[in-house]
């Protein structure tokens, strides 16, 4: 019960409401274009909506949220040469075809390529 308390306060919270517009949003847009389109779709239309019927600080402060991922996740790109998203999925991309295989994988299932380590995999220095 008390974390069902808790859930319900988190859903009056306007920040976590836009996302979950954001999060609806992108996942009807992703059935029709690529995730990266949707993604864009999704964020500018939520914040075009509460800018105009919301409060628009609450959109401001999503986008700084926002903001504050992308840098994370950019500086262990660019720092660390660490795939946060691929990290969070326990996977790796193979140096050879660069498709995504787990972590603990041994072979590449794509292109049967030996990794020699557990850190042998594709540098993802751009986009
Ligand atoms: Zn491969």
């Amino acid at each position: 019960m008390e974390a069902l308390n808790s859930l319900l306060l988190l859903l009056n919270e306007p920040l976590v409401q836009f996302f979950l517009w954001v999060a609806v949003l992108y996942i009807i847009a992703a059935i029709f274009v690529d995730r990266r389109v949707s993604f864009w779709i999704s964020s500018i239309s939520a914040t075009y909506f509460w800018v105009k019927t919301q409060d628009p600080a609450v959109a401001l402060r999503a986008w700084f949220v926002v903001l504050a991922v992308f840098t994370v996740v950019l500086i262990a790109r660019y720092l660390f040469h660490m795939n946060i998203v691929l990290f969070l999925k326990g996977k790796k991309r193979c140096p050879m075809c660069c498709e995504e295989a787990y972590r603990k994988a041994k072979v590449c299932p794509h292109c049967h390529y030996s990794f020699t380590s557990e850190s042998d995999e594709c540098r993802e220095d751009k986009f």
